[in-house]
C-alpha cells in the first residue's frame, strides 16, 4: 500500500485540464489523498483521454472555461457552502480569476503556473514591458495582503515554479553543513535570506536538462516536447526575465529595471527563448540553457532578500531558469524562430516512446566557498515508469510536485495565497521525494569562463565569474 497523507473529508476535487500533468495527477491523488471518488469532476475539452477517467471513475464535464462561463461552471460543480478543492492545471484559464473566484467561494486552490486568458501571449499591439510577469506579480502580492487568513491559495507549484524553491532550502542546508557554517536552521523569511547571504551564494540556476528521446525524428513543422507545447512556446517567446543580484555590476544588453516595487528583478527585451546563458548540470557537465521567464525566477530571489533598516536590498541573489529542453523541444523551437507561425501539430513525448534519457533538474548555487554546487532530481523516464502511469519523467517532477502543494493545503488550510518558497520545504519533499529518483548534489570548479575552444571577442570580467555577463551566451 501507498500512504495516505491527508484526507478531503469527503469534499468536492475538482481538476481543471486532463492535459500531461492532469492525467499523471491522477494516481498520485488516488494513492495518497483520502477522497470521495463521487464527488471527484475534471473540466476537460477535449475527449482525446477520457477513456482515462472513465477507467478511473472520474466525472468528465467535457467543456473548456472562458471568461464568460467558468464562474457558473465552477459554481454549479460547488454547491452553497460546499467544501473541497480546485486543481487548475489547465491552459488559458486565468490564475487571476480563478483565485478570486475559489476565495469567494471559500474554497483552497492550486495552479503550477500564473495563466492568462487567450490572447494575451502573442499580441502583436502589446509591447514587450506589458508582456512581462513582474508586476502582476507585485500585484498579486498586494491581493496576498488583502486575502490573509483566507482559504489557501497555492500559486505556481510544480516542478518548477515549485519544488525547486523546497531544494533550494535544502542546498542552503547542505552547503552550510558542507562549510562548517555554525548557525541555526532558519526559521523566518528573513532567516532563510540571511543565510544565503552568510554563505556567500551570489546567484543560482534553475539549471535543467532533458535527455529524453523517442526513436521517431521529429516532423517539420511539428511541435514535440515532453511536457506542454503550449506552455513551451507560451513561456519561451514572453521577454526574459530574471532575479537581479546585489552583485551584478551591469545590466546586460536589451536589460531593463522597474522603477516601482523592490525591483528584485530585471527583463530584457528579447525572447526567454532566444536568451542562452552558459550553465553546469551533472552527467554532461557544461552546458547552453534558455532564460525563460519563470515564476520562481522572480519569487526566489524576493524571498532571499536581505534588507538594511531603510528597506533598501543589502542581498539579493541572481535567479533564472536554464534550460535545455530535449532535443526535439529545441528543434521545435528554432523551426517556430523562423517560421514566425504558431505550431499545427502539436505531441507531447508519452512514457512509452522515449526510449532513453532522463530529466536533470536542481538548482545550481554559484559564487559560494565552494564555487558552484548544483542539488537537484535525476530522474530517467524508465524510473519514471515503474514509478506510476501515464507520464514521463518530466511530467511525475511536476505531478508529485502538485501532490505536495495538495497536502500541505489540506494542513494548512487557511494560509492565504502563498508561495512554494513560503512553504514547508521539509515536509513538502518528504511528500515529493519517493517519485523524484536519485536526489543528488555535486560539487563542480566550473565557472562560466572556465573554457573555450574559440577565442572570438567577447564580453568577459575575469575579477569575478560570477556576473551574469560572464553567463550570458547571447
Ligand atoms: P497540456 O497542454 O498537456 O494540457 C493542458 C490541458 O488544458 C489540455 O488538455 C487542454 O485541453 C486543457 N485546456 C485548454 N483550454 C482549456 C480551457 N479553456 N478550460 C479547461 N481546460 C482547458 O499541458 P500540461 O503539460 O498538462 O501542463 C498543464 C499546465 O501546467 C500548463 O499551464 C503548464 O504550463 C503548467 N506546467 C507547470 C509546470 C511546473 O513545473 N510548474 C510544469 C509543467 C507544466
Amino acid at each position: 500500500g501507498y500512504p495516505v497523507h491527508a484526507s478531503l473529508d469527503g469534499g468536492i476535487l475538482v481538476l481543471i485540464g486532463f492535459g500531461s500533468i492532469g492525467r499523471g495527477v491522477l494516481p498520485l491523488i488516488e494513492r495518497h489523498i483520502d477522497y470521495d471518488p463521487a464527488k471527484f469532476t475534471v473540466i476537460e475539452p477535449s475527449d482525446e483521454f477520457a477513456h482515462i477517467l472513465k477507467k478511473h471513475g472520474v466525472r468528465h464535464l467535457q467543456v473548456a472555461l472562458t471568461e464568460a462561463n467558468y464562474v457558473d461552471v465552477i459554481k454549479g460543480l460547488f454547491p452553497d457552502g460546499s467544501k473541497g478543492m480546485i486543481v487548475n492545471l489547465s491552459v488559458d484559464v486565468d490564475s487571476g480569476d480563478m483565485m478570486e473566484l475559489a476565495h469567494n467561494l471559500g474554497l483552497p486552490y492550486v495552479d503550477t503556473v500564473y495563466e492568462p486568458w487567450p490572447g494575451w501571449y502573442f499580441n502583436p499591439d502589446m509591447e514587450s514591458i506589458e508582456r512581462c510577469s513582474y508586476p502582476d506579480r507585485e500585484e498579486l502580492k498586494n491581493t496576498a495582503k488583502e486575502r490573509e487568513g483566507g482559504p489557501t491559495c497555492v500559486t505556481c507549484c510544480g516542478a518548477n515554479p515549485g519544488m525547486v524553491s523546497w531544494l533550494m532550502k535544502e542546498a542552503l542546508l547542505i552547503l552550510a553543513k558542507d562549510t562548517g557554517y555554525e548557525g541555526a536552521t532558519p526559521k523566518t523569511r528573513d532567516e532563510w535570506a540571511r543565510l544565503a547571504m552568510d554563505l556567500g551564494v551570489k546567484g543560482l540556476h534553475i539549471a535543467e536538462r532533458d535527455t529524453q528521446v523517442s526513436n521517431r525524428p521529429k516532423g517539420v513543422g511539428e511541435f514535440v516536447n515532453t511536457w506542454s507545447v503550449d506552455g513551451l512556446f507560451n513561456e519561451g517567446f514572453l521577454p526574459a526575465e530574471l532575479g537581479w543580484g546585489t552583485h551584478e555590476k551591469k545590466l546586460p544588453p536589451h536589460g531593463h529595471k522597474w522603477d516601482f516595487g523592490p525591483g528584485y528583478a530585471i527583463w530584457i527585451d528579447k525572447p526567454g527563448g532566444e536568451t542562452l546563458v552558459r550553465t553546469w548540470v551533472p552527467g554532461v557537465g557544461p552546458q547552453l540553457g534558455f532564460v525563460i521567464v519563470h515564476e520562481e525566477s522572480l519569487s526566489i530571489p524576493d524571498y532571499f532578500t536581505v534588507e538594511d533598516d531603510d528597506g533598501k536590498a543589502l542581498y539579493r541573489p541572481t535567479c533564472h531558469y536554464a534550460y535545455h529542453p530535449c532535443n526535439d523541444a529545441i528543434l521545435s523551437m528554432h523551426e517556430i524562430r523562423g517560421t514566425c507561425q504558431l505550431p499545427e501539430k502539436k505531441h507531447i513525448l508519452t512514457a512509452e516512446e522515449i526510449v532513453s534519457g532522463s530529466d536533470d533538474l536542481g538548482v545550481l548555487l554559484y559564487g559560494h566557498a565552494k564555487g558552484a554546487m548544483w542539488y537537484g532530481t535525476r530522474l530517467s523516464n524508465d524510473e519514471a515508469v515503474k514509478l506510476a502511469p501515464y507520464q514521463n519523467a518530466t511530467g511525475l517532477q511536476v505531478t508529485s510536485g502538485v501532490l505536495a502543494a495538495m497536502v500541505w493545503i489540506i494542513e494548512n488550510p487557511n494560509q492565504g495565497i502563498v508561495w512554494a518558497d513560503q512553504m514547508d520545504h521539509a515536509r513538502c519533499l518528504e511528500v515529493q521525494k519517493p517519485y523524484l529518483g536519485r536526489v543528488e548534489c555535486h560539487y563542480t570548479d566550473w565557472t562560466p569562463i572556465a573554457h573555450r575552444i574559440t577565442n572570438f571577442p567577447e564580453e568577459r570580467d575575469e575579477e569575478d565569474p560570477w556576473q551574469f555577463t560572464n553567463f550570458l551566451a547571447k
